[in-house]
């Protein structure tokens, strides 16, 4: 049985303060549920979010980690810092990384062995964009993206990878994907990961829908066979938004 896990992708949101004001919100409000709760600040606001969630159900994740263990690498970080700071989680592969910062399914993968490297459990998200829906490319895209992002990816790695499916057509545009489409992709994702791997680790793997994903439609998306949470963006700044959804 696939526990759910909603996490929050806080992008270039929240001054340190503000985050731990958010976390103090959230944590009466989300001590009882049955889903993994995360939430992804900014690098700068990650120790102050560790510290104010020490003791909670709350969880937290980066939104990126660099490869390399260390070194010239202006404006990256490591696993290693992540880890010293007590971060649990890290997103890899958003779309807003590979379409204004040029991240490719080969960086993306570099990314994920190193946050394996340092005991960090990547969320790593695969999705297509609209042309490539409209032209009937979904799948053939998800399966380039997921088969290149879990190149040389052991199974027992596999127990600690989330995989969330974002069409980047629904990230903050207000548009989510309909439930069928969502979870037909989902599913899909599944069928490549058995063919990587086995039936076993596939029906283990949790994948999460991203993508304007809202307390209204919550409900709906994640009563479904293959959608285990979701990723979320706007809704997750504000407590009431991200505790509708966490008690979907
Ligand atoms: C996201 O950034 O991963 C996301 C899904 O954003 P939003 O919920 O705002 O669409």
């Amino acid at each position: 049985m696939r526990r759910k896990i909603i996490a929050g992708n806080w992008k270039m949101n929240k001054t340190p303060s503000e985050g731990v004001n958010l976390i103090n919100e959230l944590k009466p409000l989300v001590k009882d549920a049955d889903v993994e709760v995360v939430v992804c600040p900014t690098f700068v606001c990650l120790p102050a979010v560790v510290e104010a969630t020490r003791g909670t159900n709350i969880k937290v994740g980066a939104q990126n980690i660099h490869w390399a263990d260390n070194g010239a690498f202006t404006g990256e970080i490591s696993g290693e810092m992540l880890k010293e700071v007590g971060v649990e989680y890290v997103i890899i592969g958003h779309s807003e990384r590979r379409r204004y910062f040029a991240e490719t399914d080969a960086t993306i993968n570099s990314r994920l062995k190193a946050a394996l490297k340092y005991g960090l459990k990547p969320i790593v998200c695969v999705g297509e964009l609209l042309i490539e829906r409209e032209n009937e490319l979904t799948n053939s895209v998800l399966k380039r993206q997921t088969t290149l992002a879990l190149k040389d990816i052991s199974s027992e790695d596999m127990n600690n990878i989330v995989i969330a499916y974002e069409p980047v057509w629904a990230i903050g545009t207000g548009r989510t994907a309909s439930v069928e489409d969502a979870n037909d992709a989902c599913k899909f994702i599944r069928s490549v990961i058995a063919s990587l791997y086995n039936e076993e680790i596939a029906q283990n793997v949790r994948i999460q829908y991203g993508g304007s994903v809202k307390p209204s439609n919550a409900n709906e998306l994640f009563n479904t066979s293959d959608i285990d949470g979701g990723l979320i963006g706007g809704a997750s700044l504000t407590a009431s938004d991200f505790v509708g959804i966490v008690k979907y």
